[in-house]
């Protein structure tokens, strides 16, 4: 079956998409505190895809030790997996774009991961900030991309975004069968 993964910086509000996208309140362990996810979740969704969860990444009060193992922990399970069809990268729609998640992404690109954008917490700020902040985000990536990936904008509070991703995610499947 076809996996998509699901992957950002450390409290940038996966669990709470994951749970959104799934029905589910305490599926993926939300917290306050970042860092908690260490493992590797697979979701059997409609019977027809997992979404897999990843470790956050970017959080270097966990120390270095830890953060080398996280980061092998991605590295190994974005380029060995085959089967993965895309990976989901969470970006904080409050924040101008950030170097942690830039580089994340440079590093995708020299390694052919096909990857869609998330930006979350979109009820945080006015509708006229996320979009000014999701422009420099694209804008940034034009620099080096030639063609922007797909995005989405979400708010795991408010429940927006949800269907989109999840048409998203079966239009793809369909390309598969
Ligand atoms: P993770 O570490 O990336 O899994 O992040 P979590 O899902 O645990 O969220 C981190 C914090 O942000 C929690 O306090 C959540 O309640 C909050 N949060 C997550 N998504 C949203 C959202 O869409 N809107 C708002 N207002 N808060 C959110």
């Amino acid at each position: 079956l076809p996996e998509y993964a699901f992957i950002g910086r450390s409290n940038v509000g996966k669990s709470s998409l994951i749970n959104m996208l799934t029905n589910h309140s305490k599926l993926a362990m939300t917290s306050s505190t970042p860092g908690k996810t260490l493992l590797i979740n697979h979701f059997l969704i409609n019977n027809s895809w997992y979404l897999v969860d990843l470790p956050g990444y970017g959080y270097a009060q966990r120390g270095k030790k830890v953060m080398e193992n996280i980061k092998n922990l991605i590295q190994h399970y974005v380029l060995e997996r085959i089967q993965m069809t895309c990976l989901f990268v969470l970006v904080d729609s409050r924040l101008e774009p950030q170097k942690i998640d830039l580089q994340f992404i440079e590093w995708l690109g020299e390694n052919s991961v096909p990857f869609a954008l998330v930006f979350t917490k979109s009820d945080k700020q006015s509708a006229g900030k996320t979009k000014q902040n999701v422009e420099r985000f694209l804008d940034t990536l034009k620099e080096q991309w030639e063609e922007l990936p797909p995005y989405f904008i979400t708010s795991s509070e408010k429940k927006t975004g949800r269907q989109e991703l999840l048409d998203y995610i079966e239009s793809v499947n369909r390309t598969l069968q």
